[in-house]
């Protein structure tokens, strides 16, 4: 350790253990800064949800400092520059960001830092497998999930590293007010459903989760009503937790092997991403790109259902309620949402994917839009078009007492078990209001959607 002083520039890696930034800056330097930069190019399309945890992940990380995070606000290009200059800083340390403008930006801030002598030191990344780390035996990049996950078993990952002893980083205080800025932000308020913040949060739902739902999660990880997913991804999201630190608790059953998998989606997806970044709004498969989707006003009337959950399908209305109250939603009822939305209203993946941006507390622009081109069918080894779900036989699989439907959509609780599926076949109206509001009848008829989507894959 030398006389010198870095940064900390803490990003999506809002936690002290594990974190082998810090480490690096807390072995090299004498003194460290943590600091966190509000990117207002990153805060507009944020969406409330997402922006309210945030601040509670950086709370929870400024309690953990001692009160030391220095907050600013501003273009990271102008602000880490001028606050290494100002601390006569010779290195800021980063996970690095493989995301698109996660890439421009970190280059963006590296000139400046270099020109001044500085460096941009990149250690560790929010992945358990970084992307750009696998290729098939052609060297190029997976376009396919399961030969990707087996190279990403056998690579295998770092064993997690503690958090520093308390005492071992001189921490500089962060010397005024302006340190302490936080934007307000703006548009429309948070919903009061969020999860708690913060990476002892995450520990806690870590150890819930390996403790009692791991072992039945191949089972129990398509049931919406059971709830039994471990609901880390807004902590994955912003790096409380780390996936190293999960995959080295995991043991042996089947279902930490399933669970395992759905860690390498997350990986898998941000290797697409990084080598086709075009891919956040674009089409992965061309072969796609013929398909009509339907645009003007009746288009726009029933996104707008589907927005609020008012199609008259229950599964597809529970869970856009769901995501309404509480910024996340089932994956299982995010495939089926996704796929009514391209497949019975016939509008394009990318307005349902920015609606799910705006909403998701775990909103992640490789794990979403992916997320979305699988189910669109124009994604990686995406589900193909012609499969289409039929919302009303995915709702009696997959919740099959009905439960999930009763507890997002109130107009139809009074209809007992999975009969609640199919509103439309109840004699009696008032089932369909709970005294706020009438259940609307289904917006499009499923059978005839289905026939459509068939002709319009035919036309491509
Ligand atoms: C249309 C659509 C949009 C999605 N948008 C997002 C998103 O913005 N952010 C996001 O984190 N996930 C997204 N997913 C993936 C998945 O739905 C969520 O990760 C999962 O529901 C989060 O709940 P959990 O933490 O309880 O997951 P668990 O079942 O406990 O899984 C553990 C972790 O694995 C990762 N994971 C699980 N499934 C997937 C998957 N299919 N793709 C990538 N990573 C996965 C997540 O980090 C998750 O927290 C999307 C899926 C679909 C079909």
């Amino acid at each position: 350790m030398d006389d010198t002083t870095a940064i900390v520039w803490f990003r999506r890696d809002l936690r002290l253990a594990d974190n082998p930034a810090l480490q690096a800056a807390a072995e090299g330097h004498g003194r460290v800064i943590a600091a966190f930069v509000h990117d207002p190019a990153l805060l507009r399309p944020s969406g409330a949800n997402r922006v309210v945890f945030l601040h509670g992940c950086l709370d929870a990380l400024d309690a953990d400092l001692g009160g030391r995070l220095w907050e600013r606000e501003g273009d990271p290009q102008l602000v880490l520059p001028r606050l290494a200059e100002e601390v006569e800083a010779t290195a800021v340390y980063v996970a690095e960001d493989f995301g698109p403008y996660g890439v421009r930006r970190d280059l963006a801030v590296e000139a400046p830092l270099v020109a001044a002598g500085r460096t941009l030191e990149r250690v560790g990344s929010p992945y358990a497998v970084p992307p750009d780390t696998l290729f098939t035996g052609g060297g190029t990049p997976f376009k396919v999930f399961t030969p990707f996950s087996r190279q990403w078993r056998d690579h295998g990952w770092d064993e997690p590293i503690r958090a520093p002893a308390s005492g071992s980083v001189s921490w500089l205080a962060r010397p005024g007010p302006e340190w302490a800025g936080r934007p307000t932000g703006s548009g429309p308020e948070a919903t009061g459903g969020l999860p708690a913040a913060g990476e002892a949060e995450a520990a806690r739902l870590a150890d819930e989760f390996l403790a009692g739902h791991v072992d039945g999660y191949t089972d129990d990880r398509n049931r919406p009503d059971l709830d039994l997913t471990s609901r880390l991804s807004p902590h994955l999201k912003y790096g409380t937790v780390h996936p190293r630190q999960l995959l080295a608790r995991l043991g042996r059953g089947a279902g930490a092997h399933t669970w395992s998998g759905e860690l390498c989606w997350r990986d898998f997806y941000a290797d697409v991403l990084y080598h086709r970044p075009e891919t956040a709004r674009q089409n992965y498969s061309v072969a796609m790109n013929g398909i009509e989707w339907d645009t003007g006003a009746r288009a726009d009337d029933r996104f707008a259902a589907w927005c609020q959950g008012r199609t008259g399908y229950p599964i597809v209305d529970a869970g856009m309620r769901q995501l309404l109250a509480e910024g996340w939603m089932h994956n299982r009822v995010r495939m089926i949402t996704a796929s009514f939305l391209v497949k019975d209203l016939h509008l394009e993946w990318t307005r349902g994917a920015r609606w799910f941006m705006r909403q998701l507390v775990d909103g992640d622009l490789a794990s979403n839009n992916h997320g979305w081109q699988w189910t669109a069918g124009t994604g990686t080894d995406a589900a193909p078009f012609f499969r289409i779900f039929n919302p009303t036989a995915q709702g009696q699989r997959f919740d099959p007492h009905g439960d999930y439907v009763r507890r997002y959509v109130p107009e139809l609780r009074a209809i007992a078990g999975k009969a609640v599926h199919e509103p439309w076949k109840q004699a009696e109206a008032d089932l369909f209001s709970d005294g706020t509001g009438q259940y609307p009848s289904p917006i499009v008829d499923h059978k005839a959607e289905r026939e459509d989507a068939l002709a319009r894959y035919q036309r491509r």
